[in-house]
């Protein structure tokens, strides 16, 4: 059974506003274009387990949990853990393409392509290693004491991994069923009133993680964003405000409410405050009277009187735009 679903669309949403915002040449935008390839490929790799798992089913009570962020010694993330009354597996889903190299000692995982190219990822094993450490102390100031196994698995396509002998089993997924029938279940070590309070305890300690604003999570000057509002159609930035409607410069189309997804993209990239000043600079909307109909028209929280009036923008509950 899933308890848990993974969370980070929300970064992943933010990196796209920044890569929409920001010169091909910026110096993070190579750096953001492998973190949104990153997250996409741990949303393809949950989406491969959740798979398996409606196709695999086990004998016995088992609980499924993806992108866990908690807190014990120290925060950490798992990116799925298999929950038993008899054991826990912390199973780290890697859904890397190309050739790859795990040295035990070595702090990163090198991967080839076919191209030649050579990229560098963390390695999971000391990765795993970790998190297995702050989720043992999770358990303690819960009052429980599990079995924790660990778990590297790549894609069943993905052929070419090279690995030191290590403690932890590295497989494809194919062979996960396999692991999960053989670990012991002689001792019951959760009762049923513990198990559920181990499960509303890793789903109540679970904070979303909210990497907003964008700019100040990954070091970026809020200068380097550029301002206006980008056309749907053709994806340059000459849309403006017409008498009832924005309309692109470019090419010529016309929208309802085109400033809806500038906003969001301000709210996830600069601030989840703005002002009308702030407002008709980033929209590029030259008079403040405009500007102001528009943001009243939007019902946004405020604060301040005024000149100092803000506008709140909840992030949270940042729409994708469409
Ligand atoms: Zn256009």
């Amino acid at each position: 059974m899933i308890m848990k679903y993974r969370s980070d669309s929300l970064k992943l949403l933010g990196i796209e506003a920044a890569l929409r915002r920001l010169s091909v040449s910026h110096p993070k935008y190579e750096y953001l274009t492998n973190q949104q390839k990153q997250i996409t490929a741990g949303i393809v790799g949950e989406e491969l387990l959740n798979k398996l798992f409606s196709r695999v089913t086990f004998k016995f009570e088992y609980f499924i949990f993806h992108d866990l962020h908690l807190k014990s010694t120290a925060t950490f993330q798992m990116d799925s853990l298999f929950l038993t009354p008899y054991y826990a597996i912390i199973i780290e889903m890697k859904n890397i393409a190309g050739h790859i190299k795990i040295r035990k000692d070595h702090p990163q995982l090198e991967r080839t392509l076919l191209t030649g190219k050579v990229d560098y990822f963390r390695n999971p094993i000391g990765q795993i290693v970790e998190i297995t450490d702050v989720f043992e102390d999770f358990l303690q100031m819960h009052g429980m004491r599990l079995p924790i196994y660990q778990v590297i698995i790549f894609k069943d396509s993905n052929r070419f991994v090279e690995f030191d002998e290590n403690s932890i089993p590295i497989f494809g997924l194919q062979e996960l069923p396999h692991f999960i029938r053989t670990r012991p279940r002689v001792d019951v070590k959760l009762k049923p009133s513990q198990m559920k309070k181990l499960i509303d305890a890793l789903v109540n300690n679970h904070h979303d993680y909210l990497p907003f604003p964008i700019t100040t999570h990954f070091s970026i000057d809020s200068k380097d964003i550029v301002s206006g509002v980008r056309c749907q159609f053709c994806q340059v930035f000459s849309v403006e405000k017409a008498f009832r409607e924005w309309r692109c410069m470019y090419c010529t189309k016309v929208f309802k409410t085109a400033h809806l997804d500038a906003l969001n993209d301000y709210a996830m990239l600069l601030s989840n405050k703005i002002s009308n000043k702030e407002f008709r600079s980033f929209l590029q909307i030259a008079n403040p009277k405009q500007a102001s109909d528009i943001l009243r028209r939007m019902n946004l929280p405020m604060t301040g009187c005024k000149k100092k009036r803000e506008y709140l923008l909840d992030y949270r509950n940042v729409k994708k735009p469409t």
